[in-house]
């Protein structure tokens, strides 16, 4: 697999370009500059906190969370490396999946987290595509290098799921 380096490289340099076209979009009027600018957040998130490779214990993203990175032991000890975690539309679902699982196993531990307390409004459309984008492209990326790498590697006759 491309080093952790390679991949967020890659990541940041394709933001650049989403950027770009991001601001093609507010001049014409086609999306809101809110929405570019959450996807902008989703997307560092994504490849800062919700890489692939947290499948990994001791890869970049994982030793990125600091001392939270124990949160992912489990997480990594029940997805194989470059499995479900690298599918391209179930893997960020399960990294999404499993920090909302810890965000409310935590606020239930505290004590403060009632079932009232859960109010979720579903932002409009244009947000909730920007925040699916931000989340999704890093991944796309990240799955994408990874392929092209193994197709490399094997002298582009690389099999792959
Ligand atoms: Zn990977």
């Amino acid at each position: 697999m491309p080093s952790g380096k390679a991949h967020l490289r890659i990541e940041l340099l394709l933001l650049a370009v989403w950027s770009a076209l991001g601001a093609y979009l507010i001049l014409e009027g086609w999306v809101t500059w809110p929405a570019v600018a959450i996807f902008g957040a989703c997307y560092v998130a994504s490849i800062a906190l919700l890489s692939p490779d947290l499948d990994l214990v001791g890869s970049r993203p994982f030793k990125r969370w600091g001392p939270l990175r124990v949160l992912w032991w489990p997480y990594a000890a029940v997805f194989r490396h470059r499995k479900l975690s690298h599918q391209w539309f179930f893997g960020p679902l399960t990294r999404v999946g499993y920090v909302l699982a810890w965000v409310v196993v935590v606020g239930i531990a505290v004590g403060g987290v009632g079932a009232h307390d859960f109010r979720i409004r579903l932002p409009n459309k244009e947000v909730l595509a920007a925040i699916a984008l931000g989340l999704y492209l890093p991944n796309m990326t990240h799955i994408a290098a990874d392929a092209i790498q193994t197709a490399a590697k094997h002298g582009g006759h690389g099999r792959r799921r």
